[in-house]
């Protein structure tokens, strides 16, 4: 395994293996076992696996956790050696003089959700994920459905600026106990990590309410008696067609799309909310 820290060092490495097919897992860092579930797709459909490391600051809000965002490289590089990762880029800056000169705006499907809390952060996620896939040029990327909203946009992002690059969602990581997988789980105390397992629980519960054909006011509502039962105020917990990420009703695509702090920590998890039978 061999570590890249800046973008000309990466391409020389590539530059030799274009012939093979490259898997790319951009992340920012701190390696969970939902991190791990990408790389080892990214081994199974590839030759040869990039993984990135790197904590974009232009994804990151102005009171958000930038600075405090946990960075462990070592600990890091140690489970990519263990995953036969090929190459990890790990740039000190990505960005030109230290800024951001030219950016990408999105324009759809970033009102709702995290784009709605999160002024700008999609527009970060995109410019950066963008470039890294200028540098690295994979034939494939993998994302979490953990982060679906951003998984969808940078689906988006690919097929409207044609870029030559597949684009593959991968499924969420959980606890034994249901709790989403998460850098961020690290911030919580005992009790704290108490709390937000109730949002996993509020999700399976909508789930099994779907499956039995329950209308989405009555699963919002329940889900929402859930969460208040356990002080728990959400930032946004709404029913969206998976794919447009748009209210509907009628959609079979339907997922549950949650956020909320707890304590000072902001978490986020989704499920599908399609019968196991309608599954396509
Ligand atoms: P992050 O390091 O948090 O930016 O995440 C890097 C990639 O890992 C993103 O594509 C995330 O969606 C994905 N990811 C993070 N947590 C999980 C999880 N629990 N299960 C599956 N994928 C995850």
């Amino acid at each position: 395994m061999k570590t890249a820290i800046n973008a000309k060092q990466i391409r020389d490495f590539l530059a030799p293996l274009r012939s093979q097919r490259i898997a790319f897992v951009p992340t920012m860092g701190c390696l969970h076992a939902g991190h791990v579930s990408l790389i080892r797709k990214a081994k199974a459909s590839a030759d040869i696996v990039v993984v990135s490391i790197y904590v974009n600051p232009l994804q990151f809000g102005i009171n958000e956790d930038f600075s405090e965002y946990p960075r462990t490289f070592e600990k890091d590089a140690g489970i990519c050696r263990n995953e036969a990762v090929d190459f990890i880029f790990q740039p000190e800056n990505l960005y030109p003089d230290g800024g951001s000169n030219i950016t990408l705006k999105v324009n759809a499907m970033d009102h709702m959700l995290c784009g709605g809390a999160r002024p700008g952060h999609f527009d970060g996620v995109v410019t950066v994920v963008n470039m890294l896939l200028n540098i690295i040029q994979p034939n494939i990327a993998i994302f979490g459905e953990k982060d679906w909203q951003q998984l969808a946009i940078i689906k988006r992002m690919v097929s409207d600026l044609h870029m030559p690059v597949e684009i593959i969602g991968s499924e969420i990581i959980r606890e034994a106990n249901g709790l989403a997988m998460s850098s961020r789980n690290r911030y919580l105390s005992p009790t704290e990590l108490k709390q937000a397992l109730t949002l996993s629980l509020a999700l399976q519960l909508s789930q099994g309410l779907a499956q039995q054909g329950l209308g989405n006011d009555n699963i919002l509502e329940q889900a929402r008696q859930c969460l208040n039962a356990q002080h728990i105020t959400t930032e946004y917990l709404e029913i969206l067609d998976e794919n447009s990420l748009q209210p509907s009703h009628q959609s079979q695509h339907q997922r549950l799309f949650i956020a909320a702090k707890i304590g000072q920590t902001r978490l986020i998890d989704n499920i599908s909310l399609q019968q196991s039978g309608e599954k396509t």
